[in-house]
């Protein structure tokens, strides 16, 4: 069962739905709805899992089968990578509940696959990258085989190119925590989530691409005491990084 931290838990709420639950379920979760009860594609073949004191609705997240307001709490895990018109299925989720989680993959993962993966991009089943801006707005970019091998002309945007070119990311995602492979959001009240056409260029654009937390993110984790065996792996076998964080003048504990 999926949780999350406990100074993030909805104390109190009584009616708690997650949307698309899968064969994990969030613990205390009171509604569970899913799009499909019996193909599991999406979750390697595993069957739905209803807890006892959960009820199981079958429906999309673009047309919630629920009154306004009908949840004091959505958690969304791993969902709206997927769908079509994010506009629509984040309205929805505002609709039923009063507060919630969304949770999908980060950018940096998603970008750091699909770069090397030249054998599937018209099977990808994720179709935009999502991110957040100022940690409280959420942005949707298209994720395309063209889109993913575009960058931003700025800094943070050369610094995230010239990166991914120095390793095998499918072997250098293992040294990463968790963390920076996840977008997070925290919601409460009434948002709109930001779907942009393609990848906009901060520098021409005016609004702040993705790179810049991506950057961020990478930096950062090369300073996590936690992952340190990890990380001087990745500066060992993967040596050209540490070129890259060099030229570009950032210092970390284990790769500079
Ligand atoms: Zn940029």
């Amino acid at each position: 069962m999926k949780r999350l931290p406990w100074w993030k838990r909805p104390y109190g709420a009584r009616r708690i739905l997650d949307i698309g639950a899968g064969h994990n379920p969030y613990q205390g979760a009171t509604h569970l709805l899913e799009i499909d009860v019996t193909e599991g594609r999406e979750r390697g073949l595993q069957q739905v899992h209803v807890p006892d004191e959960a009820h199981l609705t079958v429906g999309d997240v673009n047309w919630l089968p629920f009154r306004d307001r009908s949840f004091e709490f959505i958690y969304a895990s791993h969902i709206l990578e997927h769908v079509e018109d994010p506009v629509q299925a984040c309205r929805e989720i505002v609709r039923v509940g009063a507060a919630g989680y969304i949770e999908t993959p980060s950018p940096f993962l998603e970008q750091g696959l699909a770069l090397r993966d030249t054998q599937s991009p018209d099977h990808w089943i994720h179709r935009w990258f999502v991110f957040t801006i100022e940690g409280d707005r959420l942005v949707f970019e298209p994720k395309t085989a063209g889109e993913v091998r575009r960058f931003c002309s700025c800094r943070a945007g050369e610094f995230m190119r010239e990166w991914y070119d120095s390793l095998d990311f499918q072997e250098a995602q293992h040294c990463f925590p968790g963390r920076v492979k996840r977008t997070v959001l925290y919601w409460k009240g009434p948002w709109r989530p930001e779907v942009r056409s393609e990848m906009f260029d901060c520098r021409t654009s005016g609004r702040e691409c993705r790179f810049v937390g991506m950057m961020r993110a990478v930096v950062r984790s090369c300073n996590d005491v936690f992952r340190a065996k990890r990380l001087v792996r990745l500066r060992r076998r993967f040596p050209d990084s540490v070129g890259v964080f060099r030229k570009y003048g950032h210092r970390s504990l284990f790769v500079h």
